[in-house]
């Protein structure tokens, strides 16, 4: 009776509905299903984030509202965070702001800066928020493919004139989600001259930062000067602190983006609990060897499941960061008709790399969010499928 507005029915088709399906059937069929698929890590939050959390949980002060643009002590702790990881100084007063997770952030931001008809430049294959954000808020999304030809970047020199001209908001993400790739601040600084050529807002999801391997230390955008006219760039604790059901990261950059994000802030939601915040401020001011040992519990898996996955002949993007592995199907098959066998055979969920775009079909990706017995479970049942 009542029909879905113009932008749900204009939603991507949701392309894991059959691999759902296949999942619920295996683990009917009561096979030891190994969950490889979702982007949400195994470990617990660290108890001291925990303890932080609880306190503030029996604190009246934080049963109130709290703002939209956070409690200053967490601005302050996130600037502070900000600074000693990247050696940037940002003021917390006008250029930092608390986001319910960084996903919510992301999706509010086109709602500050698109107007209907404008353009958002969004990397394919990529985390889906910055398409439908740009969908929701009435823009035209423009597509930059990132294949292993141009090292998983978005070829900025051949986006059409044409484009360039509507564009606001290019999105970028690294280290990257699907593809694991990393940049350089060098590759950051060409990223800023091209968008103040082109009179563009860059905004950067930098959700995995802290989740880096083999000696590289992935930059912020911020690091490069003349960013702080152009770029926002979105923080998360979810990945980084274990905290993915918290919701809770922050936004930091340009005083004028943050504004705008903060004002669409102000009129859709009340901002991030008070109590949480509290668990935020303990994550980011306390001892980091929590985020030490994640990175060093994630390097296990990650060499284990290279390793072996090599040995089997798959080829391998090999990551830098994130707890993502991005790996080409054997030849003969789709993404979708590979991971589908692997579910049905081997009981393992894998996500196939066209659900993030279409230049991701031939690749699928593994999470590692299972422990490192279980990814070697994972693997003797790849090998005795015989591909
Ligand atoms: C997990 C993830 C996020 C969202 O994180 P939240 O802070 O939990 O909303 C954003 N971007 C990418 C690429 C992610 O993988």
């Amino acid at each position: 009776m009542f029909s879905f507005s113009e932008r749900l029915r204009r939603l991507p088709p949701y392309l894991f509905v059959e691999l759902d399906r296949l999942k619920a059937e295996a683990l009917e069929r009561g096979m030891d299903v190994i969950d490889l698929g979702v982007g949400d890590p195994d470990l617990p939050t660290p108890p001291h984030i925990v303890e932080a959390g609880q306190k503030a949980l029996e604190r009246p002060e934080n049963h109130h509202y709290p703002s939209s643009v956070g409690m200053s002590a967490f601005r302050e702790a996130a600037a502070e965070w900000f600074e000693k990881r990247f050696g940037v100084k940002v003021d917390p007063a006008s250029e930092v702001v608390t986001l319910i997770g960084s996903k919510e952030g992301i999706a509010h931001f086109p709602l500050a800066f698109v107007n209907p008809g404008e353009v958002v430049l969004v990397p394919t294959p990529a985390y889906p928020v910055y398409h439908i954000g740009t969908l929701f808020a009435g823009g035209e999304t423009y597509y930059l493919p990132l294949t292993p030809e141009n090292d998983f970047r978005p070829d900025l020199a051949a986006i059409p004139e044409e484009v360039l001209s509507r564009a606001r908001i290019l999105w970028i993400n690294y280290p990257n989600n699907p593809t694991t790739a990393v940049v350089t601040r060098e590759w950051f600084s060409q990223v800023v001259a091209f968008a103040r050529e082109h009179g563009l807002i860059v905004a950067h999801d930098a959700a995995y930062t802290e989740l880096y391997f083999e000696g590289y230390r992935p930059p912020s955008i911020l690091e490069v000067p003349e960013a702080r006219e152009v770029a926002i760039e979105f923080h998360s604790l979810s990945k980084t602190y274990c905290m993915t059901g918290w919701r809770i990261g922050f936004a930091v950059g340009c005083a004028e983006l943050v504004k705008g994000l903060t004002t669409v802030k102000n009129n859709v939601d009340s901002g991030c609990f008070q109590a949480v915040q509290e668990a935020g401020i303990a994550a980011l001011t306390g001892p980091q060897d929590c985020v030490e040992e994640h990175r060093r519990i994630f390097d296990e898996r990650r060499r284990t499941m290279l390793e072996g996955l090599q040995k089997l002949g798959f080829e391998v993007y090999p990551p830098r960061a994130t707890f993502y592995l991005w790996v080409k199907v054997p030849p003969g098959y789709t993404s979708a008709d590979f991971c589908a066998r692997l579910i049905r055979e081997a009981g393992i969920v894998v996500t196939p790399g066209n659900g993030f775009g279409d230049p991701g079909e031939g690749y699928f990706r593994i999470a590692l969010t299972v422990g490192k017995e279980r990814l070697e479970e994972a693997l003797s049942r790849l090998a005795s499928l015989n591909l």
